[in-house]
């Protein structure tokens, strides 16, 4: 379930109970410990692994001397708690980020409201809401307990390991994102922001930026200017073609905006726009993510005054 990358760093591969089966947390050996970026979910499956990790390497959770985590969502935060306290080590994330665990996974019960309105206002039928909503309660149970956070600024360098990494805010995949970037070898440690196989997922949600694709395609517009040979992704495998990666990544989303816009021309919701691009084969954790990736293309596309959004008695719908 662990690769060695590079000289003490190590790939550990986690799993998750979803389609997408895994999380990959990364851990850094160094002179003074060790240091741990993303924590996985905590439930029993990944709670094993990093203690038969830990085992194999020959080390305790009091040699752990930092935990980082890219982003607030449940795979990479939800352990998070757990190992600070088994450890005692800080954990650090971006502000943003840090104040998103609070909004989300702290007032469940606000959330559940909020989370019910949107999906109604954008056309999800009531009988799928509930599903839906029940995923996000069950989700909660494996971000517990919540850690102490020390804000990262955005601007420093983090040492993980023995190695300096200057920290990233790459916002869209979440507003406060952040990667790990390593100049002098190279390396990457790019959560979610950048994937081999998969787009990262880009959600509009009654918290996030209200125009989190812009913010993602600028983020992949930075990335250029860093000499990346190593990307360290949190799915999948770790890959050396990073320009190559953001150029398909800027071409999958003009093409999806280019598709949603000529489905939502013709008069449409976000949900109805969703079963036209993704099929109706979805389970409801995934039609969660699959509606808000959809609204969020169709917020950009709003923004840029190539779709207009009219509240049509109880929906919102897009037209040209
Ligand atoms: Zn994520």
């Amino acid at each position: 379930m662990s690769e060695i990358i590079r000289d003490n760093i190590f790939k550990v591969r986690l799993p998750l109970p979803f389609k997408l089966d895994h999380v990959n947390c990364y851990a850094i050996k160094g002179q003074d410990g060790w240091s741990i970026v993303d924590a996985g979910l905590n439930y029993g499956p990944s709670r094993k692994v990093w203690s038969e990790f830990m085992d194999r390497q020959g080390f305790g959770a009091g040699d752990i001397t930092g935990i980082f985590v890219t982003h607030y969502h449940p795979d990479h935060y939800g352990a998070a708690g757990w190992l600070q306290r088994l450890s005692g080590s800080p954990v650090y994330m971006s502000p943003v980020d840090a104040a998103l665990t609070e909004k989300i996974w702290k007032n469940s019960f606000q959330n559940i409201e909020i989370f019910s309105r949107m999906y109604l206002e954008n056309g999800v039928p009531a009988g799928l809401i509930s599903e839906m909503l029940d995923n996000i309660v069950d989700m909660r149970q494996r971000v517990t307990p919540h850690p102490d956070i020390t804000t990262l600024s955005g601007e420093e360098e983090v040492r993980l390991g023995d190695r300096y990494f200057q920290v990233v805010g790459t916002p869209g995949h979440t507003d406060g994102h952040v990667c790990f970037y390593n100049k002098e070898n190279g390396i990457l440690l790019s959560g979610d922001h950048l994937l081999p196989d998969i787009s990262s997922n880009i959600s509009l949600w009654p918290h996030s930026h209200p125009n989190p694709l812009d913010n993602f395609l600028t983020s992949l517009a930075e990335n250029h200017r860093l000499k990346v040979s190593l990307a360290l992704p949190a799915h999948g495998e770790c890959f050396t073609n990073v320009e190559q990666r953001l150029a398909e990544l800027k071409e999958h989303h003009r093409e999806r905006l280019n598709m949603m816009k000529r489905i939502a021309s013709r008069g449409a919701t976000a949900y109805r726009v969703c079963l036209e691009v993704f099929g109706n084969g979805l389970s409801s954790h995934e039609m969660r993510f699959a509606l808000t990736e959809t609204m969020a293309h169709l917020a950009y596309l709003e923004k840029r005054g190539e779709l207009r959004v009219s509240w049509e008695n109880t929906v919102y719908e897009y037209s040209i």
